[in-house]
């Protein structure tokens, strides 16, 4: 495995800091509220099972599954959902948690789609986003890092559903995949 990570991006400490850092926002932000995180698989599994043991605020989980149609790992904002949340959301203040953000498409249409079930209120958390990549302008309340247009694994991320369970975010060397 070693052999085919070309650098670490962010280490395990560094997530470990950011997240408090993002949790104790989302507490002074949500105080008094009962907040409900909404994480989006599997990429947000790891951001959503950290930042819900880092804050303080009561919160209840739920999940959806989405797919979007598009070429090859190109996003192309026509989405499927594969999983549904099990909650109905009306009048509640909802966190949705990402792994990444890259051109937006995804979550804007997922934003769309949830605004329209009329939560209390609607805003979003990303470990990492991509602003070179952004083809959607989307207001993000929480971001963990900005990070360059590269392809980046770990912490939940996968190329070819492998990787997800490094402890860190890396770039893959170019033979992996094929470059
Ligand atoms: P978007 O609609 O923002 O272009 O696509 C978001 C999704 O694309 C992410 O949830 C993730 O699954 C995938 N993605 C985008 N950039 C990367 C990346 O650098 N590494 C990995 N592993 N997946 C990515
Ligand atoms: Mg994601
Ligand atoms: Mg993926």
């Amino acid at each position: 495995m070693g052999n085919d990570l070309k650098s670490v991006l962010i280490t395990k400490e560094e997530i470990d800091a950011k997240l408090a850092e993002l949790a104790g926002r989302i507490d002074r932000d949500y105080q008094g509220r009962d907040l409900l995180i909404v994480g989006v698989l599997k990429g947000a599994v790891m951001v959503m099972a950290d930042l819900a043991r880092a804050v303080s605020t009561p919160v209840t989980m739920d999940w959806m599954a989405v797919s979007s149609y598009g070429s090859g790992t190109r996003s192309s904002g026509v989405v499927r959902i594969l999983k549904d949340l099990d909650t109905d959301i009306a009048g509640r203040h909802v966190l949705v948690v990402e792994d990444i953000i890259d051109s937006g498409l995804t979550l804007s249409w997922l934003l769309t789609n949830l605004g329209s079930r009329g939560p209390a209120s609607l805003a979003v958390c990303t470990l990492l986003r991509k602003p070179e990549a952004a083809q959607v302008d989307i207001d993000v309340a929480y971001v963990g890092f900005d990070i360059p247009n590269e392809f980046v694994v770990g912490y939940g991320l996968d190329f070819a559903e492998k990787y997800r369970n490094l402890p860190f975010v890396g770039t893959l060397a170019p033979h992996v995949y094929g470059g």
